[in-house]
């Protein structure tokens, strides 16, 4: 089977399947086969590794994976798209297709029969409508992984990105930074893909940190607080925790905390009583988190 990657190939197995796009899949698929390149190489996938895809459509990126990795698990939701996926992937012995949705899919499962629990790494040209729970998903449930290399909505890796003091700063650049490396490969049109999405794309490796960059003593709690602080981000940190945080502790306890105790601690750490969230860096969010 030829290389999908090229508009020509992809409308040659559209047509051939009938297969209709659906909107509600996020079903943008690559036509581009530099940007392929760029994300198989930012990925470092070798012949070590075992990769999981997270919606490989008609397996444009997954023949790229296949050629590199020792063994790729694609995971797709679409039940039209298998028949396709078995067809076009038919030369590789080394994918194992899953018509299933990722978010349902117990991946510490998965990679513990597939690489005996040692770290996979994540590739995928992501559907973009679940990019925020795919990711996050992947770092809470700790899936052994070192790395996930991914296309998304250029905004959103943005976002991942910056730090305190930009519009852009929120509970997902924290999240991200709290686990992982972030760097963006690449930017990517939307000429790059069929059909055209409305948005700009980008490619972004986010490389998993052995350790946190910071110590928090209750992950839970920390990221109740960030989550909190950015509900209402136009308040004050100590007004939105006051009215915002809804925390069960280790021992099932339900957490709040009163204004006076998050001014107190904010005070400890040289603050100001009107601080907002929006200014506050990873290390000061974990330490208010061990202080309340
Ligand atoms: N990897 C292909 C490519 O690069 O051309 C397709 C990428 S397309 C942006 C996203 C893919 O994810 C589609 O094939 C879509 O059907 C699939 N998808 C959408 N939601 C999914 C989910 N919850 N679980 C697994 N796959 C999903």
């Amino acid at each position: 089977m030829a290389y999908l990657a090229t508009p020509t190939a992809t409308t040659e197995v559209i047509k051939k399947y009938g297969f209709n796009f659906q909107k509600k899949f996020g079903q943008n698929f690559l036509i581009d086969a530099n940007i392929l390149e760029k994300i198989v190489d930012s990925a470092e996938v070798t012949k070590d590794d075992c990769v999981i895809e997270i919606g490989p459509g008609i397996g444009t990126m997954t023949q790229y994976l296949a050629e590199h990795a020792r063994e790729v698990v694609a995971v797709e939701i679409d039940k039209n798209l298998i028949p396709i996926l078995k067809e076009t992937l038919s030369e590789y012995d080394n994918v194992t297709i899953i018509n299933e949705d990722i978010l349902k899919v117990d991946i510490n499962k998965l990679a513990e029969e597939k690489n005996g629990g040692r770290p996979i790494k994540v590739v995928a040209n992501l559907p973009y409508y679940i990019t925020t729970p795919i990711i996050m998903g992947l770092f809470e449930s700790h899936v052994p992984l070192s790395s996930i290399t991914i296309m998304v909505q250029k905004e959103v890796a943005d976002r991942m990105q910056v730090g305190p003091g930009t519009k852009d700063y929120g509970a997902l650049s924290l999240a991200v930074q709290y686990y992982a490396k972030p760097e963006i490969v690449v930017n990517v049109p939307p000429a790059c893909f069929m059909p055209r999405p409305n948005v700009g794309s980008a490619v972004i490796r986010l490389t998993r940190f052995e350790e946190p960059p910071v110590k928090a003593q209750d992950e839970k709690k920390l990221f109740a607080i960030i989550r909190a602080a950015f509900n209402q981000r136009r308040k004050t940190l100590a007004n939105a925790l006051t009215n915002g945080l809804s925390y069960v502790d280790k021992e099932g306890k339900s957490i709040h905390v009163s204004r006076q105790e998050v001014c107190d601690v904010l005070d400890q750490m040289g603050l100001s009583a009107t601080i907002r969230g929006e200014a506050l860096t990873l290390e000061q969010f974990a330490h208010l988190s061990n202080m309340l």
